[in-house]
């Protein structure tokens, strides 16, 4: 066995894929090591990719060059565009993956690919010296080896000393059916990470055929199903329908009666969930109020016959999920293929990691996914790429790619994970970022394709492709602006359609695009037909939405270059935000909780606005001025 790489990726999820992927597609030598080479790329949760905040992320990983995308749009069966109601910064993609063929397809581009080598073993210790990583040990099939590596990157997910709870059994393992990683996260203790404990929760799987679908509503996704990826693809299999049920208050009873046997209420779980995704247990505790929460009953696949019944995590024991999941309508006679569980598993405190997502402490060594405190498929996704990518730059001696919060959600997470850490699973949202209206998905390539075209993980057909996309956007915004629409019987129909009264006098279709009613159909509508304004439907969605938010998006730009000037304005320590004028109360709160330690920092609050900021600006030159404090403005 060859016992040399230039890379180690050390776990097969989300995360170790795209890392893995990425270092060999960039030129470099790398070997996957994983548990079980039947989990790679496996769903550990829900049959799904995207999501609001996450289909932003799944559009990123896709325009730098990584897999997910392409993968979803693969062995999706069953594809949504979420918010489409709201304004186009929180519109996010999502799509119903089957399960098996997700993990099957991922799975085999990982083992085709060149200078890829997966072997199957647990990863036991890492070797490190003079702060440098130079070598992993594995143990595979009673053996111990040593892999020498330039570069190790840690995917680990819930592994790291994983225990599952169901009501008061407790077994250790990181997913159902697998075993745990012992071993790894004390020798990142000994290397100095700080360590918290995390917990997340799955609900269990039923039988398609125990469900009685006349008593549930039928959801199908949108027709025709719009792709994830920029990429050449397409969407091959059959689309399918969800079905969407609801608990009542005979199901929050039975829960109610139950959470001693919890273990999450009974205080056996110490490790702190997702808020953002809580148990059913915790919905009835928190949410006393609510007579129902709506459940969507999800196919896992086209031939199997496993439903996912989304909105019902539970850790309670399994007599009490047959009891409350046969209160739901639809759900009566409902057969059990697997119950649901609760993990806790070891993560790393990320902030000891640069925004490379390499360790402070050790060269060379890289985490990236759930194990550094975040949830779900996409953020473990595209932290794995950022990790791939630059430990891959670092090995060809190339300078690191560092994403901003200004031009990619992925950016954005990177920062939150690095610089605050956090104190529960983190998950995306669009709510995150502070120019949300700019980090769109529509957009994701313009913003982050000629980065991956330069590190090489965009093919050279895809980087044409791209190119040509922006000319085409270029060369229409001409043409609209040139093309001048007059009064006449036709045209004013076209209007009135729109809603829109006549033209008094000629104007652009580029000024057309602006107003709210006119849509990209109706300029096309006006135009005259050797224009040709036949636009494939994303190149158009592009367009419309640039030209109608060109004044918002400018003004963030403007709000953005202004921060970035002021980011390193420095807040003194022991500041007193509660002297503040113009702040609320509850920001004020939050200023003082955190103490930021400049404006940057102090921007990343949530609710910290820019006139917030201006606010502690003024302050600060204040005190500068009286020479109350040595602030460095
Ligand atoms: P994983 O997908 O967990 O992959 C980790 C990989 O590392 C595995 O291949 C494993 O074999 C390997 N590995 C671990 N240790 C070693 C070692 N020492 N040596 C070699 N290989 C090793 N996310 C949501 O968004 N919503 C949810 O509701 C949700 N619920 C979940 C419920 C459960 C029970 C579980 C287990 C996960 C849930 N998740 C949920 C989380 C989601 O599955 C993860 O966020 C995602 O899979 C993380 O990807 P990852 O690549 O970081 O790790």
């Amino acid at each position: 066995m060859k016992q040399k790489y230039q890379i180690a990726v050390i776990g097969g999820g989300h995360a170790g894929c795209e890392a893995a992927l990425a270092s060999a597609r960039m030129g470099v030598d790398t070997v996957l090591l994983t548990l079980s080479k039947k989990s790679i790329g496996v769903m550990s949760c829900n049959p799904c990719i995207g999501g609001v905040g996450k289909g932003q992320l799944v559009k990123e990983i896709d325009a730098l060059g990584g897999e997910m995308g392409i993968n979803a749009d693969y062995t999706g069966i069953q594809f949504r565009r979420l918010n489409t109601r709201k304004g186009s910064a929180v519109q996010s993609s999502r799509c119903q993956s089957d399960k098996r063929l997700y993990a099957e397809r991922m799975h085999k581009i990982v083992e085709d690919q060149a200078r890829l080598t997966v072997l199957e073993g647990e990863v036991k210790g890492l070797v490190e010296e003079g702060g440098q990583i130079r070598a992993v040990t594995v143990e595979s099939a009673g053996t111990l080896h040593t892999f020498h590596v330039e570069c190790a990157i840690i995917t680990s997910g819930t592994f790291m000393r994983g225990v599952m709870h169901c009501g008061d059994s407790l077994s250790e393992g990181g997913r159902v059916g697998e075993k745990n990683s012992v071993g790894l996260s004390d020798d990142l203790a000994r290397l100095g990470f700080p360590l918290l404990r995390l917990k997340t929760g799955t609900p269990p799987r039923l039988f398609a055929g125990s469900l009685d679908v006349s008593k549930l509503s039928e959801q199908w996704g949108d027709s025709p199903p719009q792709k994830f990826s920029f990429s050449e693809t397409n969407i091959p299999l059959p689309q399918i329908a969800c079905h969407l049920t609801f608990t009542n208050e005979e199901t929050h009873r039975v829960i109610a009666k139950n959470l001693d046997r919890s273990p999450l209420y009974s205080g056996k779980i110490q490790g702190i969930g997702p808020r953002y995704c809580p148990s059913i247990e915790d919905k009835v505790v928190k949410f006393p109020e609510k007579p129902r929460h709506q459940i969507f009953l999800e196919p896992e696949g086209l031939d199997t016959d496993w439903i996912y019944p989304n909105g019902v995590s539970t850790s309670l024991p399994q007599d009490v999920q047959e009891a409350f999941i046969r209160t739901i309508p639809g759900c009566e006679k409902a057969e059990f293929a697997r119950f649901g569980y609760a993990v806790e598993y070891d993560c790393i405190d990320a902030r000891s990691l640069h925004h490379t997502l390499e360790s402070k402490g050790v060269k060379g060594l890289y985490l990236a996914g759930q194990v550094n405190g975040t949830s779900g498929y996409e953020e473990a996704g595209a932290q794995g790429l950022v990790a791939g990518i630059n430990a891959a730059l670092k090995v060809r001696g190339e300078e690191p790619m560092i994403l901003s919060r200004a031009e990619s959600y992925i950016g954005v997470m990177v920062d939150d994970l690095v610089s605050k850490g956090v104190t529960e699973p983190y998950r995306m949202f669009t709510s995150r970022s502070e120019y949300r209206l700019s980090l769109r998905e529509d957009n994701a390539d313009a913003r982050l394709r000629p980065i991956g075209i330069r590190i090489g993980l965009v093919s050279k057909e895809e980087g044409k492709r791209f190119e040509e996309k922006k000319a085409l956007i270029e060369s229409t915004l001409k043409k609209m602006k040139l093309f001048h629409v007059k009064q006449s019987e036709k045209n004013d129909a076209v209007l009135g359609r729109a809603g829109v009264p006549p033209l008094f006098q000629p104007e652009s279709l580029l000024k057309l695009l602006k107003r709210p009613e006119i849509d990209f159909q109706t300029i096309k509508d006006l135009a005259a037909p050797e224009l040709d304004l036949n636009l494939p439907a994303a190149t158009a969605e592009t367009l419309e939405i640039e030209t109608k938010y060109e004044g918002y998006i400018k003004i963030q730009a403007q709000e953005r270059e202004r921060l970035e000037r002021l980011q390193h304005t420095r807040i003194p320590d022991g500041f007193s935000f509660k002297t503040v004028d113009g702040l609320s109360f509850e920001v004020k709160e939050k200023l003082t909780h955190s103490q930021p330690k400049d404006l940057s920092e102090a921007a990343r609050i949530s609710g910290v606005t820019p006139a917030a900021l201006t606010a502690i600006l003024a302050s600060l030159r204040g005190r500068k001025r009286s020479g109350s404090a040595q602030a460095t403005v």
